[in-house]
């Protein structure tokens, strides 16, 4: 099991802010921004990369899942605004292999990413 199936599970803790039934939301442990909440789907696929045809719903079910997320801590707006953020791999700083977005706001984001 990856640490998010635990935690969408109950088996460890987590600062839930958004669930249904197909994604969870919960808070960074690290955050890297004032708000810095991690978007998970409920069905496991280790990385974006690695999605085919049949997750489609999924993958479209996760992006709703941010943006009612962003709606729902008041970043969704054009003045204030968030950041999702997927890491595939090594290079990109992925480290859990469940997918996930990051969901980044709080603070004026820089461009181009790190
Ligand atoms: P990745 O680097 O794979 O894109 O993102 C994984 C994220 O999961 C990291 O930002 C890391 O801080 C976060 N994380 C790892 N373990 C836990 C945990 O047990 N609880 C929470 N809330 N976040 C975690």
């Amino acid at each position: 099991m990856t640490i998010f199936e635990r935690i969408i599970a109950r088996e460890i803790p987590a600062d839930i802010v958004f669930e249904n039934e197909d994604a969870i939301a919960f808070r960074d442990l690290n955050p890297q921004a004032p708000i810095h909440v991690l978007v998970v789907p409920k069905k496991v696929i280790p990385r974006v990369g690695e999605a085919a045809a049949r997750d489609q719903a999924m993958l479209g079910a996760v992006l709703l899942a941010a943006g009612e997320t962003a709606r729902k801590l008041g970043v969704c707006s054009t003045d204030a605004g968030f950041r999702l953020v997927i890491n595939h791999g090594r290079d990109a700083g992925e480290t859990v292999p469940h997918l996930h977005v990051h969901l980044l706001a709080g603070r004026s984001l820089k461009w181009p990413p790190g």
